[in-house]
């Protein structure tokens, strides 16, 4: 396995969209593993491929305490949402920053696995917010997109300072 390098905003590359997965080979499930390994070592709950800079539609997540639930979902499409509800939400493409965003409180999910089999997943609380966050970066979205222009600017300008000084 090896940790991979994540992208950070205002990275134009995180706005790409991502493409269908159209066949689980051996190279989708070594990419998941990978990225499973990046988020745990970041550490996160949850990371999208577009993240890493491979544009295909493929996230993975774990919101368990233990860190020992992951879950990969490959194409994931949400089926039906039910209420809605504010989490503070935090992403390792815009490290240091936690913002408020409202989304469907539980969703229903369906994907391909890491083996290649469809599955379907309901999710509410944590699990459903990063599952939405993260298929939110497949379509080139970040969580800065729910709030004010300015408080989006003010973030870009502090993040490419950040990323200046590490240069
Ligand atoms: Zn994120």
């Amino acid at each position: 396995m090896a940790r991979l390098n994540i992208l950070e905003f205002p990275d134009p590359r995180l706005r790409k969209i991502a493409s269908p997965i159209t066949d689980v080979t051996g190279k989708i499930a070594t990419l998941a593993d990978d990225m499973l390994e990046t988020m745990y070592a970041a550490p996160g709950i949850g990371l999208a491929a577009s993240q890493v800079n491979v544009h295909q539609r493929l996230i993975v997540v774990d919101v368990s305490d233990e860190k020992n639930a992951p879950v990969v979902l490959i194409n994931p499409q949400i089926v039906s949402t039910d209420g809605e509800r504010a989490a503070e939400e935090g992403c390792l493409s815009i490290p240091g920053f936690y913002e408020q965003v409202t989304r469907p409180a539980t969703i229903e999910v369906a994907a391909i696995n890491r083996a290649g089999d469809p599955f379907t997943l309901v999710a509410e609380d944590m699990l459903a917010v990063c599952i939405q966050h993260e298929m939110d970066h497949l379509e080139g979205r970040l969580f800065v997109d729910y709030i004010s222009n300015a408080k989006r600017q003010m973030i870009r300008k502090k993040l490419i300072k950040q990323q200046r000084q590490q240069a």
